[in-house]
């Protein structure tokens, strides 16, 4: 047997169904009509970014980062509900001004813009988060064709990392933003050309657990950030601090002290160098604030035993929800946590009710494993099986062409 992750604190069981939003996971595959299906809930992610704002100082903005789930019902929630988009592709600002977001809001960052990406953007009135020399001349460029002044701000690659992150994005040599040694010139480059001088971009990696780094990368990116103005020597309008906030999907993992990260934050905030007193600030965050409001079901398709252990094939796989196989930036391969629709125990099923079983999509591929060996009660073909934390990364980032079972069905309650 194999542990699975922590099942998020939002769900609870009603005559040991599981619910969501005060609904059974039942009756919304009925109104769906058939399985596989994403259900997210707008309940969570409102609880969700009510903790937040909770914790965090009052003047610090939230944004969204959308790749971590662009379906469009999502994206016109959480439009309502956050300060702003942080976008990375001109499909991308297409979906969000599809979704009625305004494009003041929003910022691309990303570290291959095309000119059709920069010229569409420009003409929107999206801030730019540049993340080369190069790619500045190219925004200076088509604005000035354009007789359009563009919002730039400038993408820096921090000479530090986010510890404990699953993904770094800084520190080192990196494709993304540009070294620290650039900016200065970039953005007086930038400046004199005319077009709108924003501030700064620094991202310094994804899914930390680690509240002590998270804090003590918050810090070092508002010294750099100080530095890299005072150096540029004009009040920078906006700071992207980034974010890195992680949630739990694996066993021994625990969630992140919001509280502490926001105390942390507030006293660095009221004790702000002069150059950046009239600063906004922003942190962009995707799978903090979706992971944990969407789940992904699947019905036992089939159900067999081989050498002696027991398989049950599921109607959906890693072609929606990639991560949960372990093929989307992991290096072992460890269990989301899973339950069962009509049969879910909060604090964990007991041993003595439950055999050990392994949870395989149909995908013609050995990759395609949900559940590696997991405790689950008894099953039959036809009963859903859940993953949790499919809220983020599951639809936006998964190969759904791979082996033409097609697309799961999304829902937002
Ligand atoms: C992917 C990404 C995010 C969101 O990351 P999460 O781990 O989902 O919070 C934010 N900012 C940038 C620049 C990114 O590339």
């Amino acid at each position: 047997m194999k542990k699975m992750g922590p099942y998020p604190p939002y769900y609870e069981a009603s005559d040991a169904k599981l619910m969501i939003a005060g609904r059974s996971v039942e009756s919304i595959i009925e109104e769906a009509g058939s399985t596989p299906l994403f259900i997210y809930s707008r309940d969570i992610l409102s609880k969700k970014m009510a903790e937040l704002r909770d914790a965090m100082p009052n003047i610090l903005d939230i944004h969204y980062a959308m790749k971590a789930n662009s379906y469009k019902p999502v994206l016109e929630y959480m439009r309502t509900i956050v300060d702003g988009f942080d976008l990375a592709s001109g499909g991308e600002l297409d979906l969000a001004i599809e979704a009625g977001v305004d494009p003041d809001k929003m910022s691309f960052a990303g570290p291959g813009k095309r000119d059709a990406e920069l010229e569409k953007a420009i003409k929107a009135g999206v801030t730019l988060n540049v993340e080369s020399p190069t790619e500045a001349d190219r925004m200076i460029a088509i604005a000035a064709s354009l007789g359009i002044k563009a919002k730039a701000a400038l993408r820096v690659n921090p000479s530090f990392d986010l510890k404990g992150s699953g993904m770094k994005m800084g520190g080192g040599a990196k494709q993304f933003g540009m070294d620290e040694d650039l900016i200065t010139p970039t953005a007086k480059k930038i400046i004199e050309s005319g077009n709108i001088w924003r501030g700064f971009h620094i991202y310094a990696g994804s899914q930390s657990l680690n509240t002590k780094a998270i804090i003590e990368t918050q810090s070092k990116t508002f010294e750099v950030a100080a530095r890299l103005a005072n150096e540029i020597g004009i009040a920078p309008e906006t700071i992207n601090l980034g974010g890195g906030f992680g949630i739990p999907y694996f066993p021994k993992e625990t969630p992140i002290d919001i509280n502490i990260i926001g105390a942390a934050m507030e006293e660095i905030l009221s004790n702000l160098p002069p150059i950046l007193k009239e600063t906004n600030f922003c942190i962009e965050l995707g799978r903090y604030l979706v992971g944990e409001a969407g789940i992904y079901v699947t019905s036992i398709v089939d159900r067999k035993i081989s050498h002696g252990e027991t398989f049950l094939i599921v109607d959906g796989g890693l072609h929606h929800q990639l991560a949960a196989s372990g093929n989307f930036g992991t290096v072992i391969r460890r269990n989301y946590p899973m339950a069962l629709a009509h049969d879910f125990e909060k604090s964990g099923y007991k041993e003595d009710k439950c055999e050990v079983v392994t949870v395989v999509g149909c995908l013609c591929t050995p990759l395609d494993m949900l559940g590696d060996k997991v405790l689950l009660p008894e099953t039959y073909i036809g009963d859903a099986i859940i993953l949790f934390c499919a809220g983020a990364y599951g639809a936006s980032a998964s190969p759904v062409n791979f082996l033409g079972h097609g697309q799961a069905i999304e829902i937002l309650i």
